[in-house]
């Protein structure tokens, strides 16, 4: 049999790539990984860890607000510091990185700080022009930001890439896309003190979120000072006044300090050498893959946001796992994307599994909708004008849960809990024979579309002091 220089060579030290790595070795296999920029990928240096950091961030402007109404006096409206929060964030995504980089090394990974491509089936370029042979290649490359539409003056704006390590704070910003991460960094700059514009293509924000979601999202950002433009694109970015200016195509020109273009991300294929190795891409470039994370080329693999199946950390990790085991655990093992818990971190968040309305009806004769809409507690005191909404989508026809959704505090690590459930197929019946929680948001889930639901909603919306009696 040939010999090579590894067993495993990973393109990439995000999500998937580390985890392939980390349990490939474990297994007893050789491997290098080979990381361009920092490792830990996309989640830790520039995704989900520093955002979620921001999100709490932002939340305290609401604390602070709201604490008035449970008898707390600040003495004045504290204030924010922006630098403040990138050194914290900056020291917090170090140390996990260097966690990363140590959990390699004790696994017995040889990391090498460089660019990657490949060179063919079997082989693997650096930068420095050395040349590993690899028993089995994984590409982890991730996805990059895109800046489109394509108008003049885009080379202006930042993306998700920039906008955590921001030299100066932003009085004014655009922000352009609908998506989850357009909507989270809107809800974030809103609340830390930036007047957000928001402008977007679609009729409505998160499209393939489930419609009574988004309304509420929407209504969310808006309460919050968002500014949002529907049915509207940025058309140029120019230079003016020390700032920006953008113009839109419903003739408005907005004055700003950034514009942050988060119109979608695509699979990092370019330049990667695939085609040379003859690993077929579809039209996006993400890279095909089967359920095993197999391309078309027996020695080569792709896990993660580089195959465009579901562009989320646990995804990626559970999809480098699962090739690790397959190829040197002696446990084949195909991934499920299917009830795949998810969240917007915009403030309240949304917490969601499973089908939406619009997907179930697509699909099943007999749907069946509950939804409750709330004052939640707190607000009671805090006067905040905010609402919790539920809402379960299940097959009228065997009462399986299909779907949960829920926009709130708390809602994502609800979604987490709930997707066992989904997972499990419990039914609607499941969750009404289970004891409600008082008092909790979460308890409405198991009440829903009963006497009883209604009369908790009735008593909570009444305020404090309502008389609680049973209807
Ligand atoms: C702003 C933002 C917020 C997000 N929030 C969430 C969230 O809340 N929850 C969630 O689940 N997901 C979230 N995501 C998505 C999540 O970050 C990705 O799904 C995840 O990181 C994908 O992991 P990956 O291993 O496929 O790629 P990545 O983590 O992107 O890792 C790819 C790595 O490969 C390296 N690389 C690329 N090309 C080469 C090369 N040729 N040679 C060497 N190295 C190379 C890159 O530098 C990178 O480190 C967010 C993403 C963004 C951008």
């Amino acid at each position: 049999m040939k010999d090579f220089d590894v067993d495993l060579f990973v393109i990439g030290a995000g999500s998937g790539g580390v985890r392939a790595a980390r349990i490939a070795a474990g297994h007893g296999a050789k491997v290098m990984v080979a990381e361009e920029f920092r490792v830990g990928g996309t989640c830790v240096i520039r995704g989900c860890v520093p955002k979620k950091l921001y999100v709490y961030a932002s939340r305290f402007a609401d604390a602070f607000e709201d604490a008035a109404g449970f008898g707390w006096q600040l003495p004045q409206m504290p204030r924010f510091g922006w630098r403040a929060l990138v050194d914290a964030k900056e020291r917090e995504i170090s140390r996990l990185s260097g966690l990363y980089r140590l959990n390699l090394e004790h696994a017995g990974v040889a990391i090498v700080a460089t660019r990657a491509v490949l060179e063919d089936r079997h082989s693997v370029r650096l930068a420095d022009g050395r040349v590993v042979s690899a028993r089995h290649i994984l590409v982890a490359t991730g996805a990059r930001p895109v800046l489109e539409p394509a108008i003049p003056g885009r080379e202006l704006a930042i993306t998700s890439n920039e906008v955590f390590d921001l030299e100066k704070f932003p009085e004014r910003m655009v922000i352009v896309g609908g998506g989850y991460i357009a909507v989270e960094f809107a809800s974030v700059f809103a609340r830390l003190g930036t007047k957000v514009t928001q402008v977007m293509r679609a009729e409505n924000v998160l499209r393939g979120f489930d419609d009574d979601m988004r309304e509420g999202v929407h209504d969310a950002l808006a309460k919050a000072g968002v500014k949002l433009l529907f049915a509207t694109l940025p058309t140029r970015i120019e230079k003016a006044d020390g700032g920006l200016r953008v113009g839109l195509s419903n003739g408005e020109e907005i004055a700003c300090e950034e514009v942050m273009i988060a119109t979608g991300r695509k699979p990092a294929t370019a330049g990667l050498g695939l085609e040379k190795a003859g690993v077929e891409l579809d039209p996006l470039g993400a890279v095909k893959v089967d359920a095993y994370s197999k391309t078309n080329v027996d020695s080569i693999y792709a896990v993660g946001d580089v195959t465009n199946r579901v562009n989320l950390t646990p995804v990626a990790i559970r999809e480098g796992h699962a090739l690790a085991d397959t190829l040197f655990g002696g446990k084949p093992t195909a991934v499920v994307h299917t009830d795949i818990p998810t969240a917007v971190f915009a403030t309240p968040e949304l917490g969601t599994v499973g089908l939406t309305e619009h997907a179930a009806r697509a699909i099943f004769a007999i749907v069946d909708i509950y939804t409750a809409s709330f004052r939640p507690l707190k607000a009671t005191l805090s006067g905040r004008a905010e609402k919790t909404i539920m809402k379960l989508v299940v097959d009228g026809e065997t009462d399986r849960v299909l779907g949960v959704h829920i926009l709130g505090e708390a809602a994502a690590e609800m979604a987490q809990l709930l997707a066992i459930a989904v997972k499990m197929g419990a039914r609607k019946a499941d969750f009404d024979a289970t004891m409600a929680l008082h008092p909790t948001a979460a308890e409405e889930l198991v009440t829903l579309g009963t006497r009883a639901a209604r009369y908790e909603r009735e008593v909570l919306e009444a305020g404090p002091g309502a008389a609680v009696a049973e209807p």
